[in-house]
């Protein structure tokens, strides 16, 4: 059966979509587009009420729950809560309905921290939801002054969620986090147990294949990019479709005893990797071990822009010294090899993209596999 990918969606848009729809009154959703142009998807009823269910799932497997008569969310994702030049708080709204206080991903700034810890303490929410960058913000503030703010559960999805983010946040807020995964074009969704060995992919909700370049299947545990086929989506079914992920189907089951099969945790943005002139891939987990040591860094970013440059912008935090600027240089250098220059460059900020969403690798070069 042959593949679906993005440009085919993009250029075919209407022959996608079902007779039975009106393309005038159909819902539609659009891909963040952090790659280039966004992608445009119509829903059916059916699979936005799948969605839900998938996410009120996790929220149970995270002994929380979701919607009008559960539990007290806060909410850091990409919607723009309060205007983008807003220099003072509330940088939050209330949504009264579902219990939910939505925090702005925009305004995060050394400054403007306290204001959100104190809010978060004042509301009190049994759960916090967001994007693993952002929440590794606030954790990693907490951290800084040797505080915690104990939760009942974090829930994070959208970037790939690092270790040592998910350590800081764990530690933050004294609680597990539970990672989740989706996409826009809702093709597959994936969730985390509290048995925390993987990401249960939901075979309910679609099917899950991992293929290598020529879109052969991979053998299990091996990586390979994800191709997804809807089971639910009569509006525009998407069947064999090309995601930009990539991650590995797991041999063991999980200890929890669900039979849904488990991948890995994490799941790689192609784009999100170095690809070097000897054809190596460099995954972004193996970039984040020489920045372990270092706690004089806020904040940083791996931009690889060419073949012979990667670009490594660093936020200070207090005690950061030449002899850290040389350590990370250093690291770096030993892990992507001499055949490549590593700079590192100290800015106050790092830029988000339009969508809330942090990369914390963004390679401009050619994808290598
Ligand atoms: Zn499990």
């Amino acid at each position: 059966m042959p593949i679906l990918t993005k440009e085919i969606v993009r250029n075919q848009f209407s022959e996608l979509l079902s007779d039975e729809y009106d393309i005038r009154t159909v819902a539609r959703g659009n891909t963040s587009g952090t790659t280039g142009s966004p992608l445009e998807v119509c829903y059916d009823d059916g699979v936005n009420h799948m969605n839900y269910a998938m996410l009120d799932r996790q929220y149970r497997w995270a002994d929380t729950e979701l919607g009008k008569f559960g539990d007290r969310v806060a909410v850091i994702r990409g919607n723009v809560i309060v205007p983008l030049d807003q220099k003072k708080p509330p940088y939050w709204r209330y949504n009264y309905l579902h219990r939910q206080l939505l925090l702005s991903s925009f305004h995060l700034s050394a400054d403007n921290l306290p204001a959100y810890i104190d809010e978060l303490s004042r509301f009190s929410p049994r759960v916090l939801d967001g994007y693993p960058s952002t929440l590794y913000v606030l954790a990693k503030h907490l951290k800084n002054r040797g505080e915690q703010l104990p939760i009942h559960a974090v829930l994070s999805s959208s970037e790939t969620l690092y270790d040592f983010q998910r350590e800081t946040i764990e530690e933050s807020f004294g609680c597990k986090v539970f990672d989740y995964f989706g996409a826009a074009e809702r093709v597959l969704f994936a969730a985390e147990c509290d048995a925390h060995t993987g990401h249960h992919i939901c075979e309910e909700y679609g099917i899950t294949e991992f293929v290598d370049r020529d879109f052969e299947p991979v053998p299990v545990g091996e990586i390979g990019t994800m191709v997804a086929t809807s089971l639910h989506n009569l509006a525009m079914p998407l069947i064999r479709y090309v995601t930009n992920d990539m991650s590995a189907l797991k041999r063991e089951a999980c200890t929890c005893g669900r039979g849904l099969p488990l991948m890995d945790d994490v799941a790689t943005k192609a784009e999100d990797s170095l690809t070097l002139r000897d054809g190596r891939i460099i995954s972004p987990s193996v970039l984040t071990h020489p920045f372990k040591p270092l706690t004089t860094i806020e904040e940083s970013q791996i931009v690889q822009e060419s073949m012979d440059l990667v670009i490594v912008r660093v936020v200070p935090g207090v005690g950061f010294s030449d002899a850290d600027k040389c350590q990370l240089a250093h690291g770096l250098q030993e892990r992507v090899g001499d055949d490549i220059e590593v700079h590192i460059d100290i800015v106050q900020k790092l830029e988000r993209a339009k969508s809330g969403k942090f990369k914390w690798v963004i390679s401009k070069v050619e994808f290598g596999i």
